[in-house]
């Protein structure tokens, strides 16, 4: 019997009732109970009055000096006290609605308590306290502190953890091989685990914890590696046969030369589709470094090998503009690009997809809709996936179950951390593209005050006098009372009032597919100067005659998301501007609205943007495959989890890996996690 088959309810203490109450903590088995470990520890340790310092709590010993008094105030109120001699002093204890006690406080007696030291009244107010002559289980401890609620109070808790120590703490096994036990000195797991639940001292608790987070983060570490070393191994890809001469002259017909950066990368990307194993990469680069034309020489490639490709992006406006630019690159070539996407008519949606299955269609760009039940493919080689949503596992079941296989790569415009990157990219490969074209100027960012207006709408009729176009971003599109936003309709007509001679269009989430579509087409084509936006413009839109962001409200916005925005511009060879309206209330708007104007490389602002919030709040948490640690944070235990990833690197690297006897625990553990739907190991 493992301690994983083991239901909670046969520890002793644990009734059927409480079985229940334990499931919504994730406590189902003996395993998840003794793996519920604590948050922090309650200090009981004894101490002197002397080094306690006025207002701390502390626990001390004493002698009971005189007759308790017991007053009683409100309504069932009591307020007990009594002298007590502690380290030569003679101190007032307090207890509050502890009445019960009276009858125990007996001159003369030893007692230990814990609360709060008042020093100028010589007072302690009593939270808990225990007498030495009917045992202290407590005192002099460090108690362990544990998430709890409901009728699952933290005594029992406590007490319920102790029983199942006591009545299975010997089964518990070892997860990690002896040589990485003895490499790091970890403490044994059946040792960590009664240590973190009941150490001696805070050295030992943290020892056990360093052991346990360590375990942590290899298995996943292990997992990834798992994945990605099965992935490269398996033959059942689609192996492009890609002519590099054909992609050379595809290069030549494009309107500028690829950087150097650019090159690398496809040459990384091709490499990866020659293979028979399937692709898993991440292409990250910067806003503004070309990942676009990347990505259609991959897809160029894919079609001249035979198969088609998918460019899949998370909105309608990104795939229209996606499909003009595909079409352009492609005019000539004979590469028939289609669109799908869910606000098509369902009409249009089946020749679509009549279209892919018959393999007319070459190229598909469109949203979600792309790898939906119904699309099928004539042969589908591979999926790009642009900005924002990560082609997850799950997607890639789907796409498996259709029979299908394709290379993936994955594109984001948000720099990944290197202290993230590895945990939550673990299981794919990297290209990044360093550099921006050339003859990029770096953006010019202002932070201004909503009072200076006046100055910001002179510089949009300068650049548009200078033949250039400005955007006007808007946080809400209707007004709210709450939020005091200025919204984008009202800046809209504000906007054409004050240039009566300028084309000022409005673009917003609540536009039709249609409208929203013309109003890009306008804005693309500069037959409007003046773009007023919400977000929606977001992610990827291209129009390099723009030259000008403004960001109403700037506080708004996340670090990130600014920098997406001012990455709309500075797309041409003209110099560009980002202008930050904004009067931060907080710090941390004031930092935003700093980092932004210190610097416009994305990797620094992602690095910033990671100090100023933590990892957590960083990558959000599920989309981003950053999992949900149970003692592992992954900013503090990070060299542990470099390590980690290096130890599970190694392993799975070994030939003998999979079938070596001293490994089947290892094997065992990545079997159970349902990480992988199981694409592990089957
Ligand atoms: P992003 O990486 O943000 O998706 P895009 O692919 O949209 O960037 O490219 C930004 C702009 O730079 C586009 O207008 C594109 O045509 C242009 N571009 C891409 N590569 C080069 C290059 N090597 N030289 C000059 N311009 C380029
Ligand atoms: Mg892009």
């Amino acid at each position: 019997m493992k301690l994983e088959q083991i239901p909670v309810r046969q520890t002793k203490g644990v009734s059927a009732q409480k079985e229940q109450e334990l499931h919504a903590f994730g406590i189902h088995t003996v395993a998840d109970l003794l793996d519920y470990f604590p948050f922090r520890y309650e200090d009981y340790r004894i101490r002197g009055l002397s080094e306690t310092k006025d207002g701390e709590k502390a626990t001390v010993e004493g002698k009971i000096m005189g007759n308790p008094s017991l007053q009683r105030y409100g309504r069932a109120k009591t307020r007990l006290t009594c002298k007590v001699a502690i380290d030569g002093v003679l101190v007032t204890a307090v207890w509050f609605n502890r009445h019960f006690l009276q009858d125990q406080l007996i001159p003369g007696r030893e007692i230990v308590l814990t609360g709060k030291w008042e020093q100028r009244r010589l007072q302690l107010t009593v939270s808990e306290s225990e007498f030495p002559d009917k045992g202290t289980a407590r005192s002099g401890t460090l108690q362990p502190v544990y998430s709890v609620g409901g009728s699952i109070t933290q005594p029992w808790m406590r007490k319920t953890i102790k029983q199942a120590l006591l009545q299975y703490g010997a089964m518990i096994e070892e997860a990690l091989p002896s040589e990485l036990v003895d490499k790091h000195r970890l403490m044994p797991r059946r040792e960590a685990v009664v240590r973190i639940h009941q150490p001696d001292d805070t050295a030992e608790g943290q020892e056990a914890r360093r052991r346990l987070v360590f375990e942590e983060l290899f298995l996943f570490q292990l997992k990834l590696q798992a994945y990605r070393s099965l992935n490269r191994k398996r033959m059942d890809g689609v192996a492009h046969v890609v002519d590099a001469d054909s992609i050379r002259t595809f290069a030549h017909t494009l309107p500028f030369e690829l950087t150097d950066s650019q090159k690398k990368v496809v040459n990384e990307i091709l490499t990866d589709m020659r293979q028979p194993s399937c692709m898993n990469r991440l292409l990250q680069g910067d806003v503004g470094s070309g990942k676009t034309v990347v990505a259609a020489i991959a897809l160029y490639a894919a079609v001249k090998a035979g198969h088609q490709g998918a460019l899949m992006v998370p909105t309608e406006i990104l795939a229209e503009q996606h499909i003009r630019s595909l079409q352009k690159l492609f005019d000539g070539t004979g590469i028939e690009v289609g669109l799908l996407t869910g606000s098509m008519t369902e009409r249009k949606k089946r020749d679509a997809v009549a279209g892919l299955q018959m393999g007319l269609t070459d190229i598909v760009v469109g949203t979600h809709a792309i790898i939906q039940e119904g699309v099928n493919f004539r042969s589908l080689g591979l999926v790009v996936t642009d900005e924002q949503h990560r082609f997850g596992v799950n997607q890639r079941s789907v796409l498996r179950r259709k029979g299908l296989n394709p290379d993936v790569l994955t594109m984001t415009a948000t720099p990944i951390p290197r202290t993230l990157a590895i945990t939550a990219f673990g299981d794919m490969d990297v290209s990044t593209l360093r550099e921006r074209p050339q003859g990029r100027k770096p953006i010019q960012t202002y932070w201004v005050k909503h009072g200076m207006m006046e100055r910001v709408l002179g510089f949009i009729s300068r650049e548009v006098d200078a033949g250039r176009q400005s955007y006007f971003i808007c946080p809400l599109i209707e007004e709210s009372d709450k939020l005091d936003v200025q919204n984008a309709i009202d800046m809209h007509v504000q906007l054409q009032q004050a240039f009566p001679g300028l084309r000022v269009g409005l673009l917003h989430g609540r536009l039709s597919a249609s409208e929203k579509d013309e109003v890009m087409r306008a804005f693309s084509e500069n037959e409007v100067h003046v773009l007023v936006a919400t977000t929606v413009v977001e992610v990827g839109v291209d129009v390099p005659n723009a030259t000008l962001m403004i960001v109403m409200d700037a506080e708004r916005f996340g670090l990130s998301q600014l920098h997406q925005l001012r990455g709309r511009v500075g797309r041409g060879g003209h110099q560009s501007y980002c202008v930050l309206i904004a009067d931060p209330k907080s710090e941390a708007g004031r930092e935003r609205m700093k980092v932004m104007t210190e610097t416009d490389d994305g990797f620094e602002v992602a690095r910033r943007d990671l100090d100023l919030r933590g990892p957590g709040d960083f990558f959000g948490t599920k989309q981003s495959g950053v999992p949900d640690f149970k003692l592992a944070d992954m900013a503090a235990d990070f060299a542990i989890l470099e390590e980690a990833r290096d130890d599970a690197a190694e392993l799975t690297g070994r030939a003998d890996f999979w079938t070596a006897a001293a490994y089947a625990r290892l094997r065992e553990l990545l079997k159970k996690e349902q990480l992988f739907q199981g694409d592990l190991l089957d």
